[in-house]
């Protein structure tokens, strides 16, 4: 027998410090749709998932919860695990990282780097950024001395730590990504990743001291792993390895697609493949980052309420709903913006009103004019040939789309075929055809409706998962898989003479008023903020250190060609200081002249698009926004205690 090709495929492994979010759910139904769209198409195919259970963030949160790290995260990766179930997610796979196939896995790429020489001893001194877990030279953070990922303050570490010799690898990375145009995907992110190598890399620190919940190398157990090294590495620790068993890694290494949101490509396309270059490995053959789903942009609708829990939101509208609203709405390599509206509006049109109701129309008229019987065609018209043509060529469209993970544009494809359909039955009009006694056209249109409904069901398999066996049922072809395969679009082949059993709407349409009222007793769901975890003790004498005073906003001006800069002029007592600072989001200048805010005024000054920047001023952070601390009736220069 001839072996099957292989299909491998990865989501990023989760970070569990808080529930899985729709965005979770998206790229977990797209790596699970590609995968049962491959295997559909005869593949073998594998499909990777998992948690990312490591770092001083899960550390923190579990013990200001007074728990272990493991006690902390294992019941949040059952809800991971509840919600893939929920979502009829089909992994092959599911690693966490604090398993010991995965340690050992770890342990075995930084041991085989090292060897080679591309790992070294030296001593760190760099801007962390715990929430992301990375470190960044000054160089790397973002104007105003901001993480360039996430945005929030860094803090300025030293220790003693592994390098990884990144630089080295920067022509070899180079001619790869040239060499294999379709690597990086969309096009837009490799441009942004080859000019960020083009900038020269530097060496990675790879080790830390710092902290113990991670991975001990296991020439030197006081450093752990750094926590994207290890996390990494679970698309091929999950394969085995560094175990005695290298069969999953012969079979599906390299990868097919690791599937990544557009946040991490970075680590991803440069990281990830060096690490596969220094230990010998072959690359990945492509990495797609996709774009955000955007949840509360001022746009929706207040009273409408936005459930945005996937779970809660399966169990309002139903699996298939949910996953083919994900597919479609997101448009490849861009953001979308969520909003329930948005979701019910694509439920009752495409599903309801076009899929839904082109198969209950369907049926009806078989039932009343054929006694639910479907007839051989027996005759032949424009509009047949013109509905048929368009089938003909529909299979390869939505594939050619579905390769590339291209959902949205495929399933818009596909429901130019649904259009068709029913434009198909206004025009051929079958209680007409029945009422003048013309059989033969009936049954011939009938039977090509059956047949147009039959090839998007198949085509529609991949993304629902449910939805298919309910029309298989509802037109009589149930026991008749023959007639569900992918390998059938190839032909023009309903069966005839089957007996359809009408059954119930596939998508009930949902009233959009309903979801007013329904919403109204919740209000809007209170969420609890992301809080920062507490930082470690330190003692009053540190503190003493800090000399904050009140500082009166003199003057206010955006920095030119900065998006985020403001440059304050502030009295300082007896002085005048000038301050730069990164709320140009969150105030527009005026706003705060005049006010009395808080400033670090001992701060060693730092030099930020060409301006001496004497101080920091203090805001307020929670959930992203900034509120400055004020003193509103002390005048600059007093002392803050
Ligand atoms: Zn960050």
């Amino acid at each position: 027998m001839k072996e099957k090709k292989t299909f491998y495929i990865t989501t990023p492994i989760y970070y569990p410090s808080g529930s899985p979010h729709i965005g979770h759910a998206y790229t977990t139904v797209a790596a699970d749709t590609m995968t049962r769209y491959k295997k559909m198409r005869g593949y073998d195919a594998r499909f990777l998932t998992g948690t990312d259970e490591h770092g001083q963030k899960i550390q923190r949160k579990a013990a200001s919860e007074g728990k272990t790290p493991i006690e902390y995260i294992d019941p949040i990766v059952d809800v991971f695990k509840n919600l893939w179930k929920t979502l009829m997610i089909d992994y092959s796979d599911f690693i966490r990282t604090t398993e010991p196939r995965h340690i050992k896995g770890v342990q075995q790429i930084f041991q085989t780097i090292y060897e080679k020489g591309d790992i070294y001893k030296s001593e760190y001194e760099g801007w962390y950024c715990t929430p992301c877990e990375t470190f960044f030279t000054e160089r790397q953070l973002e104007e105003g001395g901001l993480c360039p990922d996430c945005h929030r303050p860094v803090e300025k570490m030293k220790e003693e730590s592994y390098f990884f010799r990144m630089s080295k690898y920067a022509d070899q990375w180079l001619k790869f990504v040239e060499e294999n145009p379709d690597f990086i995907q969309p096009e837009s992110r490799r441009n942004e990743m080859i000019n960020f190598v083009k900038q020269g890399l530097e060496d990675l620190c790879v080790s830390r001291t710092s902290f113990d919940w991670g991975i001990p190398i296991t020439i030197a157990p006081k450093h752990v792993i750094y926590v994207w090294f290890d996390a990494l590495s679970n698309y091929i620790t999950a394969l085995g390895y560094g175990s005695d068993n290298d069969e999953l890694m012969q079979k599906y290494w390299p990868a097919d697609i690791h599937l990544v949101g557009k946040d991490i490509i970075r680590f991803h396309t440069i990281i990830w493949p060096i690490m596969l270059m220094a230990a010998g490995l072959p690359l990945p053959k492509k990495v797609i980052g996709h774009g955000w789903i955007l949840v509360g942009d001022g746009k929706m609708s207040k009273s409408m309420g936005n459930v945005i829990d996937p779970v809660v939101l399966v169990d309002k509208y139903g699996v298939d709903s949910i996953r083919y609203f994900l597919l479609r709405e997101l448009p490849y390599g861009l953001d979308a913006n969520y909003s329930e509206e948005a979701l019910v509006n694509r439920i009752n049109i495409d599903l309801a009103n076009d899929y839904g109701n082109l198969l209950s129309r369907t049926t009806a008229m078989l039932q009343k004019f054929q006694g639910g019987i479907v007839k051989a065609p027996v005759t032949t018209d424009d509009i047949d040939d013109a509905l048929l043509a368009l089938m003909e060529e529909t299979p390869a469209a939505v594939e050619a789309c579905f390769d590339d993970m291209k959902f949205s544009d495929g399933l818009a494809a596909l429901w130019k075929l649904v259009a068709a359909a029913n434009k198909y039955i206004d025009e051929a009009a079958p209680w007409a055809l029945n009422k003048a006694g013309n059989f033969d056209r009936l049954s011939t249109v009938m039977y090509n409706l059956c047949e147009v409904i039959r090839q998007v069901t198949i085509l529609l398999a991949p993304v629902m998962p449910t939805i298919p066996a309910k029309v298989w049922q509802q037109l009589g072809i149930s026991e008749m898989a023959e007639y569900h395969t992918w390998e059938s679009l190839k032909e023009y082949t309903f069966p005839v003479d089957v007996q359809i059993a009408r059954g119930e709407p596939l998508f009930p349409r949902i009233d959009l008023a309903s979801l007013i009222i329904e919403e109204k007793p919740v209000v809007e769901e209170v969420k609890e903020p992301e809080y920062e975890p507490i930082k470690e003790e330190i003692s009053i004498d540190d503190f003493a250190k800090v000399d904050l005073r009140t500082a009166t906003v003199l003057a206010c001006e955006k920095v030119p060609k900065s998006s985020k800069l403001l440059k304050f002029r502030l009295k300082v007592g007896a002085e005048e200081r000038t301050v730069v600072s990164g709320v140009a989001k969150h105030y527009e200048p005026e706003q705060l002249v005049g006010k009395n805010m808080v400033l670090i005024a001992n701060l060693k000054p730092v030099t930020i698009f060409g301006i001496e920047s004497q101080g920091m001023l203090l805001y307020a952070e929670l959930d992203g926004k900034l509120e400055a601390i004020e003193a509103p009736t002390v005048k600059g220069g007093a002392t803050v205690k």
